[in-house]
């Protein structure tokens, strides 16, 4: 099974993604996970990677198609993966159908801006454990302090208001067009992403089927 997965930021990708690896045997892939390690591991891939992107620049559609083509011959891949964060665009899509044939499945967890926001802007974190709340839906039993550690809580620089309404921005100018890309295939499963983290599950398995 090859699924792609698209949804704003705070859209809860994460939470299906582990629940599609669990039932599915998929695989796992976030480019952008994978670039960030090879730049921390200082692989040859990951000093070109770290170079582009201190210059300011994307890496290139060719860099990110040929990792992906290596990432899934990997073992792990053989019951098929889950891609996350790529495609970003149609010509990455049309370059990963050249290489796959096409997706089984585009899923599409919609959810609406202002409760992204609302989402996005609750999430705090503890500086010294790591440990990650949300004011609404993973509240710290004394607000503001970590419940590890007793430490205080702080805001992510890119979770405020300001910087979440961007990151929206930019999610849809790049993510319609590929909707749409997928739509026209027959790929694109849309699901509500306000009904609530179960019934999303439910949804997407109903459709992939078992
Ligand atoms: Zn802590």
């Amino acid at each position: 099974m090859k699924l792609v997965l698209i949804g704003a930021p705070a859209a809860g990708k994460g939470t299906q993604a582990r629940k599609l690896i669990a039932k599915y045997g998929l695989a796992y892939i976030s480019t952008g996970d994978m670039l960030r390690e090879e730049v921390a591991k200082g692989s040859e891939l990951g000093l070109k990677v770290k170079d582009i992107m201190s210059s300011g620049s994307l890496v290139s559609d060719e860099l990110i198609i040929a990792i992906v083509k290596e990432r899934i011959k990997a073992d792990d891949c053989k019951n098929g993966f889950i891609l996350d964060g790529f495609p970003r665009t149609v010509v990455q899509a049309e370059k990963l159908d050249e290489l796959i044939g096409s997706i089984d499945k585009a899923i599409y967890i919609n959810c609406p801006d202002e409760a992204l926001l609302e989402r996005i802007t609750a999430r705090e974190t503890c500086p010294k454990c790591g440990a990650s709340y949300n004011k609404i839906s993973v509240p710290s039993k004394v607000p503001g302090i970590c419940d590890v550690c007793g430490e205080h809580l702080t805001q992510r620089k890119d979770d405020t208001v300001e910087a979440g309404k961007a990151r929206l921005a930019t999610f849809h100018e790049q993510s319609e067009p590929l909707v749409a890309y997928y739509k026209k295939q027959g790929n694109l499963f849309e699901v509500d992403g306000m009904s609530g983290v179960d019934n999303v599950t439910n949804a997407i398995f109903a459709e992939l089927g078992d």
